[in-house]
């Protein structure tokens, strides 16, 4: 659908003369539009896309009133500031208002005074309120962190589950916009779902950080890794992150002892010492930062030039967010990620020990594995990114990740890759990763010879090889999608329906190694 020109020319003319900027930046254009266009718009953009704008112009195009839903209480006064500024008249109505304060702008509402009003959710069925509204014409509802309806996300908001009678308790509905960066498929059918947005288009845009640098690193010595890595970026400003708070404490004496200087940021820190460490982060004193994911929220430094993941986090979420913080002022750097199998089970006890309840958990291990995957994956990691988040600008080569720069040669390993999947096969879909490893390895545990495991006929296949490799090896197949794992604490491996393929021998599996050493 294409919009009416006047309008859309008069959302740039704002965007222009009002915010100052020249022009609208990955996407906004799209969900403005589409806004201005009445159509019921859910816009899934990364943190500093420029949401805001989203619904702050199309509230100054609108001929009514514009409701901001936001959670965000600390902010809404900075941003109901700021948009005076540009003279826009704008309220805020939270908990935070005292009951003078609060009837004032009651009636300010009333009379027509404001064209936008952020609210927090919990005083949409105030009285008063509602009251108000029912006599002034309601335009536009902008739902902002809209993942917060949803009991997926991090930060679920009892509050925002009565948005959506609210909505209809108004005496026109208006067009509703659901604004967050988050957003899985479970967290976005929620949004739709718990929100009732019409017939919503779904616009996932802008989370290409083409600045940026990925690649993973399996098997490393990861405490040479980082002393070589953090020689050779002597001087610049990195972050280093652990899962544990042990291992910030341990990667932090590593590095001290090795006469890098750093600074450490953790929870079980005391509050000061935290604040201390990171204003000498943030100031350039102390460039590198080994920290766990704690640190980092609402962190802006812009000339971070890498985040080093000494193990994998939690969900891909957690690592576009964290890799994030990576070159914020658009110059190049770089996302690393170390892999070891340990980190795996480290992972899944930190889920295990969660409060959630056993279904929540599970969706927590499917998340897990798809960062495993992404580790295991010969594929554009860029676009593995992309594609999680749904963002419409994926393609398959990027030329800026160690996938799609690795000149290794690829190599046909279908025979390898008939062996394990036979394996699989022949065992039933009864077994985890490690035990078909040493099955196809042929060690002689107690297990495999109390289970007699070692009269299979694909016992010892792939015996000339390492453990460690055959197990790598299964993760290339689980993450190219040859071999899946169950949901659970204790998933098994199965076939797909792309391993028969391969096992009938009418596909090829190609991978990316280094050239096979010639015998002399
Ligand atoms: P989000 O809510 O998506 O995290 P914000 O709306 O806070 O992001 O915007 C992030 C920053 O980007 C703000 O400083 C905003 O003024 C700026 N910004 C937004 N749109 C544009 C644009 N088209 N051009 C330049 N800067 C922009
Ligand atoms: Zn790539």
């Amino acid at each position: 659908m294409t919009l009416h020109d006047d309008k859309a020319r008069q959302a740039l003319k704002i965007l222009q003369n009002i915010f100052g900027y020249p022009s609208f930046r990955g996407g906004q254009a799209k969900v403005i539009s589409n806004l201005l266009n009445l159509k019921d718009t859910l816009a899934i953009m990364p943190t500093g896309a420029g949401k805001s704008l989203c619904y702050q112009i199309p509230a100054q195009i609108f001929t009514g009133i514009t409701i901001v839903i936001s959670p965000l209480i600390a902010l809404m006064k900075d941003q109901v500031d700021a948009l005076w500024e540009y003279g826009i008249p704008v309220t805020y109505i939270n908990s935070s208002l005292r009951k003078k304060e609060l009837n004032e702008r009651l009636q300010g509402i009333a009379g027509g005074r404001y064209k936008l009003i952020y609210v927090a959710p919990e005083r949409l069925e105030t009285d008063g309120f509602s009251q108000i509204l029912s006599g002034v014409e309601v335009d536009f509802i902008a739902v902002d962190e809209a993942h917060c309806v949803s009991q997926w996300g991090h930060d679920f908001r009892p509050s925002y589950r009565r948005i959506a009678a609210f909505i209809k308790s108004l005496p026109k509905r208006p067009l509703v916009g659901a604004f967050t960066a988050t957003a899985t498929r479970e967290i976005k059918d929620d949004i739709i779902k718990l929100l009732e947005l019409k017939d919503p288009q779904v616009i996932v845009t802008g989370f290409d950080r083409k600045n940026l640098h990925y690649s993973v690193l399996r098997g490393e010595d990861k405490q040479e890794f980082v002393l070589d890595y953090l020689a050779a970026h002597k001087g610049k400003p990195g972050i280093i992150y652990a899962a544990t708070r042990n291992d910030v404490e341990k990667i932090s004496e590593l590095l001290q002892e090795n006469g890098i200087p750093c600074s450490k940021y953790h929870a079980g820190m005391r509050k000061a010492e935290r604040t201390e460490n990171q204003e000498l982060f943030l100031q350039g004193e102390l460039p590198v930062m080994v920290a766990t994911n704690a640190f980092g929220m609402g962190i802006d430094k812009p000339d971070v030039r890498f985040v080093l993941h000494y193990s994998i986090p939690k969900n891909l979420e957690s690592y576009y967010q964290e890799a994030g913080r990576a070159g914020r002022n658009g110059e190049p750097a770089s996302c690393v990620l170390l892999f070891h199998p340990q980190d795996v089970i480290v992972q899944k006890y930190l889920i295990e020990q969660t409060v959630y309840s056993l279904r929540r958990k599970e969706h927590e291990l499917k998340k897990l594995q798809m960062v495993v995957d992404y580790c295991h994956t010969s594929k554009c990691l860029r676009q593995t990114l992309l594609d999680y988040f749904g963002d419409e600008e994926s393609r398959d080569y990027c030329g800026n990740c160690c996938n799609c720069l690795d000149d290794r040669i690829k190599v046909d390993v279908t025979l390898d890759a008939q062996k394990a999947l036979s394996c699989v096969y022949r065992l039933q879909g009864c077994f985890g990763a490690s035990m078909v490893a040493q099955i196809l390895k042929g060690a002689r545990t107690k297990r495999i010879l109390q289970l007699k495991l070692d009269q299979l006929s694909t016992y010892g296949l792939m015996a000339e090889k390492e453990l460690a490799e055959i197990r790598d090896f299964l993760h290339f197949l689980i993450a190219e999608g040859y071999l899946a794992l169950t949901k659970g604490k204790f998933p098994v491996v199965k076939l797909t329906r792309k391993a028969v393929g391969v096992i009938k021998g009418q596909e090829k599996v190609e991978r990316k190694m280094q050239a096979p050493k010639k015998e002399k």
